[in-house]
């Protein structure tokens, strides 16, 4: 038996050699090089298992039984990839008293549809920026993995971690019986000590990214949307805990002197950065830190703010305040040239709906290539793998997406995408 099923995988072998034993045969209209910045017309790319192996100019013919995939008509680019995420949560005008009610289970379904719907949008890649219900996200990303359900490459942070009353401490707001003394294992610390416990804690847990909350947030039940919450030391021990275990670092910050001790502290990214300065434009610059704009979050927080009764009272002033100006730190940030990396805080507003970042970082000064490469290339240097990712390139893994027509001349299209594979597999055509 064995031996003829040998035989049967050699005589296959032999009708494909010694063609190209590509699986799949890309013709593309047009090609995005996020590298060069350039576009190239009429591609051709070979696929083999889940790597990329040739490019070629023109409409090759097919060589063995690879599937011609005909994109003629559209314009392909790397997989999209958003570095700030909560895959857990969706945020609405009844969510914040959901945490009483749903199991984690409820969330962790509920999550793996978020999941496929960022899928869909095109981002093969994401980093999710602190999970509302322990150990939903890590879980997600190993059913993601094995292949039981379909979603985004993901980089989980697990709990963000956040000092006592701070932005990311799961007791805010509540009623004082319910409120404990969350610690360093639960994401909440006091000092340099409990700085490296909380990181070490969430090594144990499996997380693959760190994530800080620097100063106040928006959408938290506490009264400060930028004060600053972490002091020098704690976040000195944060980093210098996070290298060990080659932790990427990035911290939610509004306000300027939390961000600055941050960078300082060497952080890998800055995620929001409302109220940045031109000190912590340079100083950002001077360290490489990039920075995260969430535009699309803004937005969204000022437009429901305006809304009465959409959030709670302690929350719609912040929101208010908050959420217009982060598209004009974005310009300045842009025009001095801090690093950008793309991400959206998808959650703050309708998983899926990541795509609406590009048309709003274009508007504040980002030319449309720009925008396409910081959601490529750009986050695949934050990520650290860009050796596999990020660029459509010869040995590089086959994440890729197509939309139709030009999204370099209507970056509205890249709300649509038409065409996705992850790691070899078409998931959407
Ligand atoms: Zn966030």
């Amino acid at each position: 038996m064995k031996v003829i099923k040998i035989a049967l995988q050699l005589s296959l072998l032999i009708t494909i050699a010694p063609a190209f034993s590509a699986d799949y045969l890309l013709h593309v209209g047009s090609l995005i090089d996020v590298e060069k910045l350039k576009v190239y017309k009429n591609q051709s790319v070979r696929i083999s298992g889940n790597k990329i192996i040739a490019l070629e100019k023109g409409f090759i013919e097919k060589l063995g039984s690879e599937t011609l995939i005909d994109l003629k008509d559209k314009t392909l680019m790397p997989g999209l990839m958003d570095m700030h995420v909560h895959l857990s949560s969706e945020i609405s005008k009844t969510s914040y008293s959901e945490k009483f009610f749903m199991s984690n289970s409820d969330f962790a379904l509920r999550a793996s549809v978020f999941a496929k719907k960022t899928l869909d949008a095109g981002f093969t890649t994401v980093r999710d920026l602190g999970d509302l219900a322990p150990g939903v996200v890590v879980s997600l990303r190993k059913a993601i993995d094995k292949g039981y359900i379909q979603g985004p490459r993901i980089y989980a942070a697990g709990k963000s971690i956040a000092t006592t009353g701070g932005h990311a401490d799961p007791t805010n707001g509540l009623h004082s019986g319910l409120m404990g003394d969350p610690g360093p294992k639960q994401g909440v610390i006091n000092g340099p000590e409990d700085a490296m416990k909380a990181v070490r804690q969430r090594y144990k847990e499996g997380s693959d990214v760190i994530k800080l909350t620097v100063t106040g947030g928006v959408l938290s039940l506490a009264k400060s949307g930028s004060n600053p919450q972490f002091t020098q030391e704690e976040l000195n021990a944060v980093v210098k805990a996070a290298k060990d275990y080659d932790f990427v670092v990035a911290v939610h910050a509004h306000g300027a002197e939390g961000m600055k001790r941050a960078v300082l502290a060497g952080v890998d990214s800055v995620e929001h950065g409302t109220y940045m300065t031109d000190e912590v434009m340079r100083l950002m610059k001077k360290k490489g830190t990039y920075y995260v704009p969430t535009i699309t979050a803004g937005k969204w927080v000022a437009e429901k703010a305006a809304i009465e009764g959409y959030y709670p009272d302690i929350v719609q002033p912040k929101a208010a305040a908050i959420g217009p100006v982060i598209q004009s730190t974005f310009a300045k940030a842009y025009k001095k040239g801090v690093k950008i990396a793309f991400g959206t805080d998808a959650a703050v507003f309708p998983h899926g709906l990541n795509g609406r970042e590009f048309k709003y970082m274009n508007e504040a000064g980002m030319p449309a290539i720009e925008t396409i490469q910081s959601a490529t290339l750009s986050t695949a240097k934050l990520l650290r793998i860009e050796e596999t990712l990020g660029s459509i390139k010869v040995g590089k893994l086959a994440d890729l997406v197509a939309v139709d027509g030009d999204p370099l001349t209507d970056l509205s299209l890249m709300e649509n995408i038409s065409f996705v594979m992850k790691d070899g597999v078409i998931f959407k055509q």
